[in-house]
């Protein structure tokens, strides 16, 4: 098939819900793609930070034909071992207690929604349903993770929405100032990434997360993009001094199968109780064996590799100099760019793919995600490009 045939069959039968590039990925190494034609991309978009072991990882594939041989799912009706496995693994490393799994980011957050509901209304009665969200965040395409997002360009079209969240800024001041009788939690993503790689100041998330134990508001932290070792730890929380009640997890865990979940502390460990929440897929034996693959490859020195490398990328970057590539913000292998000189951040990340690297835009900003096993080699490749296009 050519790229032709392929663009007018997906017109023809999809729908049209994203704004795709003229670029097909055909299969891929590291990370390093190919096209149909058998054109080569250095990916700095790891599937939106999905692929965190790139392209056909040895021990990943391995884990998931070895399960896929054996069960490829049953139900949460019977016991099987891969979700298990991986939810000790998850909790061990991450000093919370236990584990709900479903498939996506905007359902692990509905989870962490309805644990500070439920929490709420056995502790204190009916009333207490707000959660406060913050301004520039995403937390999901559903009606109500669409409403949690603080962007006014989100709550369009779908009406009505849920009324009980309410926005704040990322500061200690503004999160009191939306407070009330009526709250059961604060839901925030510490790196905001749809919203445009915006790093949260650790000192006011800090009094952010003490007001929380004050009033006790559920400390609901959003690590869909963030987790998974993207920051250069397993969960970025875990680089900001607190202590979260609840923390979603998605999009890297299983380097590309459709996994997603949620982590809680003791205390709220047994707010979800049976029949009050499920998912037929939830903790699929495949994707949870791959999720083990991920998280034993993510050892100590695999997450401070990460770090040294998002540190590599982020000096490549600023050395290049670039009339249209400002100040690099971000942790780890999550970066943003402010974009200058003139040009938007669509018009830099369709040159860049015109010149053979992918990235990706968020707000204002071009962001990198790049597979967390991405070489030297790759990066330095990647700020070839990013040179040759942009200095020109
Ligand atoms: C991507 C993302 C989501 C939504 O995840 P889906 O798997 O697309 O539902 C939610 N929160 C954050 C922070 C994200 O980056």
């Amino acid at each position: 098939m050519t790229f032709e045939e392929l663009k007018a069959l997906d017109d023809a039968y999809i729908m049209h819900t994203y704004g795709r590039f003229p670029v097909d990925i055909d299969h891929g190494e590291g990370a390093t793609l190919y096209s149909l034609s058998g054109r080569k991309y250095i990916d700095f978009t790891s599937g939106i930070g999905v692929n965190s072991l790139g392209y056909g990882n040895e021990k990943w594939m391995a884990a998931i034909t070895a399960q896929i041989g054996k069960l490829g799912h049953i139900s949460n009706l019977f016991y099987t071992q891969p979700g298990p496995l991986l939810a000790r693994e998850l909790c061990t490393r991450s000093g919370l207690s236990k584990v709900f799994f479903g498939n996506s980011g905007a359902e692990a957050n509905e989870a962490m929604i309805k644990v500070a509901r439920k929490y709420s209304f056995d502790k204190y009665g009916k009333g207490r349903s707000t959660v406060i969200t913050l301004n520039h965040s995403f937390h999901g395409r559903t009606i109500t993770t669409l409403t949690a997002t603080g962007q006014d360009s989100y709550h369009n079209y779908f009406f009505p929405f849920n009324e009980a969240f309410r926005y704040a800024d990322p500061t200690l001041e503004s999160v009191q100032a939306q407070g009330g009788e009526d709250v059961c939690g604060v839901m925030l993503e510490l790196i905001q990434g749809e919203g445009g790689v915006r790093p949260l100041d650790p000192k006011e998330v800090q009094a952010i997360a003490d007001l929380c134990r004050e009033k006790d508001w559920l400390l609901l932290v959003d690590e869909v993009q963030t987790g998974i070792g993207r920051t250069g730890t397993l969960f970025a929380f875990q680089q900001f001094g607190i202590q979260p009640d609840v923390v979603s997890f998605a999009k890297g865990i299983a380097g590309g199968l459709p996994l997603g979940g949620i982590l809680t502390n003791e205390k709220c460990s047994t707010v979800l109780t049976p029949g009050t929440h499920g998912s037929t897929f939830g903790a699929n034996p495949v994707s949870t064996a791959a999720g083990m693959a991920v998280l034993e490859t993510l050892d100590q020195t695999f997450l401070d590799g990460v770090k040294e490398k998002g540190a590599y990328l982020r000096a490549g970057i600023e050395a290049i100099g670039s009339p249209y590539l400002g100040q690099v913000v971000g942790m780890g292998l999550m970066l943003g760019i402010d974009i200058t000189g003139g040009r938007t951040n669509k018009e830099v990340a369709s040159l860049l793919m015109d010149h053979g690297l992918l990235c990706l835009t968020a707000g204002d900003r071009l962001r990198l995600l790049p597979p967390l096993v991405i070489t030297k080699d790759e990066m330095d490749q990647g700020l070839a490009i990013l040179k040759q296009t942009l200095m020109d």
